[in-house]
């Protein structure tokens, strides 16, 4: 349950049914349903967190990067953004935002692009977490999509250029996320630790859901 960190966070909150610290360099997931709200808090700052998403109904019609952006002309996912599936359902409404952007262009880190980057042989990575953590929902590595990188800010310059900003995501930050149908939610606690995306640092993540209907 919440342990000790941010306690008064969600004491303040109406209608919590689920309260969870993921620690560092973890996946998890859980089926947000209709109305319910998903909360996702970068508790220390800086940590990236990379989310895919399934209708639960018909996990085959999952997060689509493509339809989020082109719907709303927009490459940044901020409050008011419709994370839109394959088949164009609303999966999930941005109801509330502290950062003001997030990445759904850049995808996951994974051990080979790893090593393509930085020329490093990683063991741990966010697709492996996706991988773990989608076959306890019988998926496999073809549910792996461009996903959204919560707290994590990827600026797209005038000549195209995209790489990561750093030190942006300031500690408590958080992201509200009003599930428009039965949603299966998996995110990885980013575990990397050769770009600034988690200021070299992974930290614990918290995730609470409510519902106030
Ligand atoms: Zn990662």
């Amino acid at each position: 349950m919440s342990g000790v960190l941010d306690a008064q966070a969600a004491a303040d909150l109406d209608g919590v049914i689920y309260d969870f610290i993921v620690p560092a360099k973890e996946p998890w997931s859980r089926v947000i349903k209709a109305g319910e709200i998903l909360r996702i808090i970068d508790l220390e700052g800086q940590q990236a967190v990379d989310f895919l998403c399934f209708n639960a109904a018909d996990p085959g019609d999952r997060y689509s990067s493509m339809n989020t952006i082109k719907v709303q002309g927009n490459t940044y996912v901020a409050k008011g953004t419709v994370l839109y599936s394959d088949s164009g359902a609303k999966l999930f409404t941005v109801i509330e935002d502290t950062l003001g952007q997030h990445d759904t262009v850049y995808g996951c880190c994974s051990n080979p692009n790893n090593f393509l980057r930085y020329g490093v042989h990683t063991t741990e990575s966010c697709y492996s977490n996706f991988l773990k953590e989608l076959s306890k929902h019988g998926l496999d590595r073809s549910a792996i999509v461009g996903n959204v990188n919560f707290f994590m800010q990827v600026p797209i310059m005038a000549d195209g250029g995209a790489g990561i900003a750093a030190d942006i995501s300031a500690p408590g930050g958080y992201v509200d996320l009003r599930a428009e149908t039965d949603v299966l939610a998996v995110l990885s606690n980013c575990p990397q630790m050769h770009n600034p995306c988690n200021a070299y640092n992974p930290t614990p993540i918290r995730v609470i859901v409510r519902n106030v209907a």
